[in-house]
């Protein structure tokens, strides 16, 4: 029985999540890391940084000329944010719908953004919304030294050797 099962399609995708500053100011990291740890997934990076306005240009690009970019940089910048890296089966696609919708009044209970927060302006928690832009995210937010390969002991409770 393999204990590293890299051979099975799909497992190795990897994915972007980060708890904003309101997340970390209101104690909700530990939370959003237990559920991805339950679901089954595997954190290969994490850190607690001050975002720098350098980085969040780069990682909202495709939103600079939207009215709400300024107030989106201040609050980003506001705080500490947690950046994680997970990886897993689908862990793109699977990260996404356990975040729950953009606008928190529409995010499903049972969401992060659904269970902890009510307004688009303070949603507590970012997931990267494909696999080419997670790769880029994570490019962004880690050097490559940060991230861990490391096998998993019980990989036959989660995937199918
Ligand atoms: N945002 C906002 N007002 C809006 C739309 C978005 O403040 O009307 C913020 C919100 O924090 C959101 C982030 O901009 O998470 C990035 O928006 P995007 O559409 O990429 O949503 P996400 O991928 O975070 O769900």
């Amino acid at each position: 029985l393999s204990c590293c099962p890299s051979g099975i399609p799909g497992i190795q995708e990897r994915t972007l999540v980060a708890v904003k500053p309101d997340g970390v100011q209101r104690r909700l990291v530990g939370d959003v890391i237990k559920r991805f740890e339950r679901r089954g997934f595997k954190l290969v990076g994490m850190k607690l940084l001050q975002a720098n306005e350098g980085i969040l240009a780069e990682h909202y690009h495709e939103l600079r000329r939207k009215p709400f970019y300024p107030a989106l940089i201040h609050y980003m910048t506001s705080g500490p944010v947690v950046a994680m890296v997970w990886e897993g089966y689908n862990v793109v696609r699977t990260s996404r719908a356990m975040v729950g919708d953009t606008d928190s009044a529409e995010a499903k209970p049972g969401t992060i953004r659904g269970d902890f927060s009510i307004h688009v302006s303070r949603n507590v928690v970012h997931a990267s919304d494909s696999v080419e832009m997670a790769q880029r995210e994570i490019n962004l937010w880690f050097h490559s030294s940060e991230l861990v390969d490391w096998d998993c002991c019980d990989y036959s409770n989660t995937y199918q050797l």
